[in-house]
């Protein structure tokens, strides 16, 4: 996107011209050193890092820039539950990500909702440590009788001192307000680690009370750091994606996005009524949203005038730029285009020392397997890494209820994939080879800092909980070769599978579910012969079934989730029981066949799209007949599997 992109309205008076550059980093995750930790490799395309050069390069181009972070920085990868759980912030630690936009000079930041995975107290501890601002108005320590009496967790709003410099060389005076919103969400996904310590309100309705406020307290302009998504129109109270609600609130002049992982501007938003992806504006305020794990720099540039004592915004032009493309093309308006090498900036030598340190602790062994442990095949029910996770979670909580009142009920485990594809790519498999176990080799078993979690459930229920799982696969339809296995709507998180139980999962019907969970139809079954122990499962027996906290709390709208049904709840991180599990049983040697069965009829073959890594290990399904037949566009290999 070049220099014709400007948006202009018309100048009415001589006046000075100011050029006013906003930068957005967000969804951050812990993404510092362009390093893959689960596969143990550097990674170019990610990280804050090499951001920290494409900063450093907007910089040079217009005399004034603000940079801002919009959330979900503290949580993501080894190196922020290495910070958080190893080694904790001892006194005189830095948390990295802190340390490095201390360093980047950011002028304020908000808060997401994955700053609160590791607790309120570790939360506090790492903010303070900011030489910026950090604001966030629906975030509170106690409600009020209406927003503005509410007692917020950190500043609502932060009001910016600038001097910008006009085109002719002369300072200007600029109050720049600050505002932050996240999803409201946060006090259920984060419940047992909050202790009702934080209350949070509609993200709306905070910011339409404090933005008025903002303005009379001078703000010239209203900058809103939204850790929401691009979702539905409409406000309700409570929503969760509420970017374009929010535009519409007066007196905020422009949004930064996030969240929803996504790019803004970009054809995904398309045709929404309201959204402008050429010119970048939702209800004509300039909005921007920079992918995650720091894929990229989102950069709004704002042309003002200053008129009779007032700033008035006469354009705007909106853009992203990604760290895949490897050699950056950057336009100085005095030079023209000229093309820039990275170079190897401060910020890297900021976190060498914290990079080095989780190199470290994930390399450590703490245990052996003698099969490989992947995720290439779990769509066929061949999986050792779900399976392993499984049996994890169920000796833990088995062990946990022997003496209570559910000690009777058979315990159950479901486990979805953290790594199989998807918008994660081709590369995003869990892999570990035969051999020593590390922790790297857990973190890449399951991603996630999720806490344990059991449900009672009735046979009903769980035959249901199926349901929502086996929708992910297309229907195949009789005749037809070749079809592809996976409805690629549906993400592979969502793809729980329930050891304990023996069922068959018939392609030939149509899915019950949509892969946002809504149902198609409730008649629509894909699930057969579904036994327990050797005996059909009736409607009203009983099991405990072991998942975590967050699909237990209603995550992907699985059948009999919600508090009511939850049962058991612990503090303990799914990965640590890993761990331990791993360390107690010394060695493993784990099936990798589940307890599922594809069905269709004899012949029938359709595609299965997987990593390329999984070529080493076809032969784990030769009962499939498996046929390579390629890589598609996005780097996927393509396998014909007979069912
Ligand atoms: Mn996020
Ligand atoms: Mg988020």
């Amino acid at each position: 996107m070049g220099q014709e992109r400007w948006q202009f309205a018309p100048i009415t008076e001589v006046s000075s011209t100011v050029d006013l550059r906003i930068m957005e980093t967000t969804d951050l995750h812990v993404h510092l050193h362009p390093y893959d930790y689960y596969a143990d490799c550097p990674n170019p395309d990610l990280g804050l890092v090499r951001l920290s050069e494409l900063v450093d390069q907007a910089r040079t181009e217009v005399p004034n820039c603000l940079l801002f972070d919009n959330g979900d920085f503290l949580q993501g990868t080894p190196v922020g539950d290495f910070f958080a759980y190893d080694r904790g912030l001892k006194d005189g630690d830095l948390h990295p990500v802190m340390a490095a936009m201390n360093a980047m000079r950011y002028d304020a930041i908000t808060l997401g909702n994955h700053e609160f995975n590791y607790g309120l107290d570790f939360l506090m501890k790492s903010l303070a440590q900011a030489e910026f601002p950090v604001v966030s108005a629906n975030i509170a320590k106690t409600l009020g009788a209406s927003p503005r009496n509410d007692q917020c967790l950190v500043k609502p709003y932060k009001l910016i001192h600038r001097k910008l410099v006009d085109r002719a060389g002369l300072a200007h005076d600029i109050c720049v307000g600050v505002i932050g919103v996240a999803p409201p969400q946060i006090t259920v996904w984060e419940r047992l680690n909050l202790h009702n310590r934080i209350q949070m309100r509609d993200m709306v309705t905070s910011a339409a009370a404090w933005v008025p406020e903002m303005r009379e307290a001078g703000a010239d302009l209203v900058v809103m750091l939204a850790h929401t998504g691009i979702g539905p129109l409409r406000h309700t109270d409570g929503m969760e994606n509420a970017a374009i609600p929010l535009a519409r609130i007066e007196g905020v002049d422009l949004l930064l996005t996030g969240h929803s992982h996504q790019v803004f501007p970009s054809r995904i938003f398309a045709d929404i009524p309201g959204v402008d992806i050429e010119k970048g504006t939702i209800s004509g305020k300039p909005t921007v949203m920079a992918g995650f794990f720091g894929s990229h720099l989102g950069v709004i540039d704002m042309r003002m005038v200053r008129e009779g004592g007032r700033w008035r915004v006469i354009g705007s032009r909106v853009e992203n730029r990604a760290l895949r493309d490897a050699s950056m093309t950057f336009t100085r308006p005095d030079q023209g285009p000229r093309t820039q090498p990275m170079r190897s900036p401060k910020v890297r030598k900021i976190v060498a020392r914290a990079h080095d340190m989780v190199l470290e602790n994930i390399r450590q062994p703490i245990g052996r397997t003698t099969s490989p442990i992947n995720s290439f095949f779990v769509f066929l029910g061949q999986s050792a890494s779900t399976a392993l996770v499984a049996d994890a979670q169920r000796a833990f909580v088995a062990r946990r209820l022997a003496d209570g009142p559910f000690g009777g009920l058979p315990v159950l485990s479901s486990v979805s994939p953290s790594k199989a594809g998807g918008l994660g790519g081709p590369r995003n498999y869990t892999n570990v080879a035969a051999g020593p176990l590390t922790v790297r080799s857990l973190a890449d078993l399951y991603t996630y800092p999720n806490r344990i979690a059991a449900l009672k459930l009735t046979g009903a229920q769980i035959a249901c909980w199926l349901e929502r799982s086996a929708s992910c696969y297309n229907q195949l339809h009789a005749g037809l070769e070749d079809e592809m296995l996976l409805n690629t709507a549906h993400p592979a998180y969502n793809f729980e599978i329930i050891y304990g139980l023996d069922y068959d999962i018939d392609l030939s019907r149509p899915a019950r579910f949509d892969g946002d969970g809504t149902t198609i139809d409730l008649r629509n079954t894909r699930v057969r012969n579904l036994c327990w122990n050797g005996q059909p499962i009736v409607p009203d027996a009983e099991f405990i079934l072991c998942t975590n906290s967050f699909r237990a709390h209603g995550a992907g709208g699985f059948a009999g989730a919600g508090p009511d049904n939850v049962v058991f709840e612990d503090p303990a991180i799914t990965r640590d029981i890993l761990r331990e599990y791993v360390r107690t049983k010394g060695h493993l040697d784990i099936a990798p066949q589940g307890p599922f069965r594809l069905q269709f009829r004899t012949g029938k073959s359709a595609i299965l799209r997987t990593g390329p890594a999984a070529f080493n290990h076809i032969d784990a399904i030769s009962a499939f007949a498996p046929e390579i037949i390629g890589v598609d566009k996005k780097g996927f290999m393509r396998v014909r599997v007979q069912l």
